[in-house]
């Protein structure tokens, strides 16, 4: 980033924590137990491994550096600071991940993409080969268009349906939040998730993909219950052979 954009964006982030500082902190549970993260406006690279009192102390933190991004982890540490090996793992919070570029049958034409100039960072439409600024061969770059992220939201809807309906999680121990690049993450604020080893969560997953659910034993009543939690007019989080299957079923019922 070249200095004019340094002191452009330092503004603009000094601003944006000045404003909601406060708000991010307040949201954040258990700060003390969670290690933070951010990354520098003016030098590549991350400074990991905080740790923080409190949210006052988070916001404090927020409005002196405004950092460029900002992170915590999902899990909570007995010694969050120290390195991972000897942070000593004590819970997670359950967090769904939902990115449009994992859709697998998202279809290319839908993506749009900007032309960007590694020397001297500026940006051009699609069409542009050569940075009118410098001659240098622009890099294609992915950019967010409306209507992924709508396609995103109506999934991260469908998830929050699914999660209230199968596991009983109440809308208001859900948080919904836009995860900064195509996507939304849902996370679950309630205890009885949080100690969930590795291979339970896979056991959730597979239960949203009705992975190893054989469909051919279920009686036809509760498949149609099965199934009306899972079929929509499309199977964005199904591969190309689960999606193939559920079409063969809604046809039979
Ligand atoms: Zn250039």
């Amino acid at each position: 980033m070249n200095l004019a954009n340094q002191i452009f964006s330092r503004q603009i982030l000094k601003e944006y924590y000045f404003l909601y500082g406060n708000q991010i902190a307040k949201h954040i549970k258990e700060i003390p137990k969670r290690e933070f993260a951010y990354a520098f406006v003016d030098r590549p690279g991350l400074k990991r491994h905080l740790s923080l009192e409190n949210s006052e102390r988070l916001c404090d933190m927020l409005k002196t550096i405004s950092p460029l991004h900002f992170y915590h982890s999902g899990a909570y540490y007995l010694f969050p600071d120290k390195e991972m090996d000897a942070k000593n793992w004590i819970e997670a919070d359950l967090i769904f991940d939902i990115d449009v570029d994992h859709f697998e049958n998202k279809e290319l034409p839908n993506q749009d993409f900007i032309e960007y100039c590694k020397l001297c960072h500026n940006c051009f439409p699609p069409s542009t080969d050569i940075c009118i600024k410098c001659n240098n061969k622009l890099k294609s770059k992915l950019w967010l268009n409306q209507k992924d992220l709508l396609e995103a939201k109506n999934e991260a809807v469908r998830l929050i349906k699914v999660l209230n309906q199968s596991f009983g999680v109440h809308e208001t121990n859900m948080m919904l939040y836009f995860s900064g690049s195509r996507g939304f993450h849902v996370i679950l604020d309630k205890n009885e998730f949080k100690n969930l080893d590795q291979s339970s969560r896979m056991d959730i997953v597979d239960y949203m993909r009705l992975t190893g659910y054989n469909l051919s034993y279920s009686e036809p009543i509760d498949l149609k219950n099965i199934l009306k939690q899972f079929i929509q007019d499309d199977y964005k989080i199904f591969d190309k052979k689960e999606r193939k299957m559920l079409e063969s079923i809604k046809k039979k019922m």
